[in-house]
């Protein structure tokens, strides 16, 4: 009999402190807890057992693996880091009236630090997407939508 090996779908979630510690295991990849404590205490003041109990929550959650090296753990990613910012802003999003999405993207555009290479690729997407694009996007908030109030 065939088996599907379905692939373990991790749903993103991850506390704004969490992400802190995500952040500096990505960047350095193979880390230990006093690398991560040190790291973490010049830009946060949280105590050494708070940064433990959050390493040990990621590693629960399994977002991080570790593996015993001379006697200490070393901890290790093991989602990869754009495609859990991608997941947990699709998440965000989600939560969100599909009609009003646009103006929310629009609004953090906007407001956020980007790069002119960003901007090109962002616009490079806006114009493929524009070929293909609805007139409008239907609120989706109350089981049989809306009728037309949007
Ligand atoms: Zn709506």
């Amino acid at each position: 009999m065939d088996t599907v090996v379905k692939k373990e779908q991790k749903k993103v979630e991850i506390s704004s402190a969490e992400w802190q510690i995500m952040r500096i295991v990505w960047t350095l990849n193979d880390v230990t807890s006093s690398e991560i404590i040190n790291l973490m205490q010049k830009k946060q003041t949280w105590s050494d057992s708070t940064i433990k109990t959050l390493i040990t929550r990621l590693t629960k959650k399994r977002f991080l693996s570790r593996e015993k090296e001379n006697g200490r753990y070393i901890y290790s990613a093991t989602v990869e880091e754009q495609a859990t910012m991608n997941e947990y802003a699709n998440g965000l999003f989600s939560n969100f009236c599909a009609h009003k999405s646009g103006s929310v993207l629009n609004e953090l555009i906007d407001s956020m630090e980007i790069s002119r290479s960003d901007i090109e690729i962002l616009q490079n997407t806006l114009n493929e997407k524009i070929k293909t694009a609805p007139e409008r996007v239907k609120c989706d908030c109350l089981p049989d939508g809306c009728s037309d109030m949007c």
